[in-house]
């Protein structure tokens, strides 16, 4: 079955791109005044997929003008041993975000670790302090994903004060601050999850549907309310040939790069939701490009807010 998109296609590569050119030009502006935004992130042992999260992070800042900084103990490091190095960062008047990459090895208190980061610093926006200034509105440094989230709808012109907006997943990293920034922007938000009854009911209520659970092509056009704006934060890699049949027959450029590949990417919405939402994000090229982008807007933020104004 070949889908008919009708939805218009959110490009998060271009918004992310805007985003980042706008963190570029600040930059300029403070470093014209001796002051350089600088990203310190700590990639403990060896794990593939989070070195390639780091190399394209620290790509990001150079390309920005942001300075950064990698630091890469071994996967025998301790607990106590990398709550020295971010209390060594805490310290640095250079150093305006510190990104601890997870996962950390399985010896590390992670929380204890995370917990130390300062929450000024805090570029992730996950620190309890920085949750708790999100859901009391003041000014704080937000998570990125779920920043790019909101970046996408408010500069895709959808309005979200009065809607109704529901988000399907309740994690601290992705559901939860999500209906926050929802909330704070005048939505009537709904959160569902795996205990949800009819979630397809609930989820067609919804004027803004945001899917951040983990499953392929888990929300199909059932859960859509005709003309909605779906925002798909799901990544999921597919090999299966049959699975990929399912989502992408007929589509031709997906098929070459699943012949190149043997793999593609699908989000939490099944690609045919195309034919009835509104506005709709891909996946890749959705809301993953956001990700770093707005992780390089809270660099600026951090910085600005410390030192920006000496
Ligand atoms: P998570 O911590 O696993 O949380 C998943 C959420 O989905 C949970 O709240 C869970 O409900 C809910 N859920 C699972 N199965 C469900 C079902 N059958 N019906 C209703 N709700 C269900 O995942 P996450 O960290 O939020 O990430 C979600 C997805 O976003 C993943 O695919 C991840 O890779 C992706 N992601 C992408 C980016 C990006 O940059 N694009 C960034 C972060 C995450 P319960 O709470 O009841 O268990």
């Amino acid at each position: 079955m070949t889908t008919t998109t009708t939805a218009t296609i959110l490009d998060g590569n271009k918004i992310a791109a805007q985003i980042r050119s706008e963190v570029a030009e600040e930059v300029k502006k403070l470093s014209s005044r001796g002051v350089r935004p600088g990203l310190a992130v700590i990639l403990a042992g060896n794990n593939a997929a989070s070195e390639i999260y780091v190399r394209n992070k620290v790509k990001a800042c150079e390309q920005l003008g942001i300075h950064s900084e990698k630091l890469t103990p071994p996967d025998s490091v301790t607990t106590e041993e990398l709550l020295g190095m971010v209390n060594e960062l805490n310290r640095r008047d250079d150093i305006d975000g510190i990104l601890v990459q997870l996962p950390l090895p399985a010896q590390v208190d992670s929380k204890k670790v995370l917990l130390a980061v300062a929450p000024e610093k805090d570029v992730d926006g996950l620190h309890p302090v920085n949750i708790g200034y999100l859901s009391t509105q003041r000014p704080g440094l937000v998570p990125c994903t779920p920043a790019g989230v909101i970046e996408i709808l408010k500069r895709s012109q959808i309005p979200i004060e009065g809607r109704n907006a529901v988000v399907i997943g309740r994690s601290d990293l992705v559901g939860k601050p999500v209906a926050m920034l929802l909330v704070n922007a005048n939505a009537t938000v709904t959160v569902c999850h795996s205990k949800t009854r009819d979630l397809p009911a609930v989820a067609r209520q919804g004027d803004i549907l945001v899917a951040a659970i983990g499953r392929a092509g888990f929300v199909t056009k059932d859960f859509v309310k005709p003309g909605a704006a779906v925002i798909d934060v799901g990544t999921t890699k597919i090999t299966d040939r049959k699975e990929f049949a399912r989502f992408f027959a007929g589509d031709a450029a997906r098929e070459k790069t699943f012949a190149e590949k043997g793999s593609t990417l699908v989000g939490d919405v099944d690609p045919h939701v195309a034919e009835v939402a509104g506005a709709i994000t891909p996946v890749p090229g959705g809301v993953g490009p956001l990700t770093i982008a707005m992780l390089m807007a809270n660099t600026l933020k951090a910085c600005t807010l410390r030192r920006g104004r000496r």
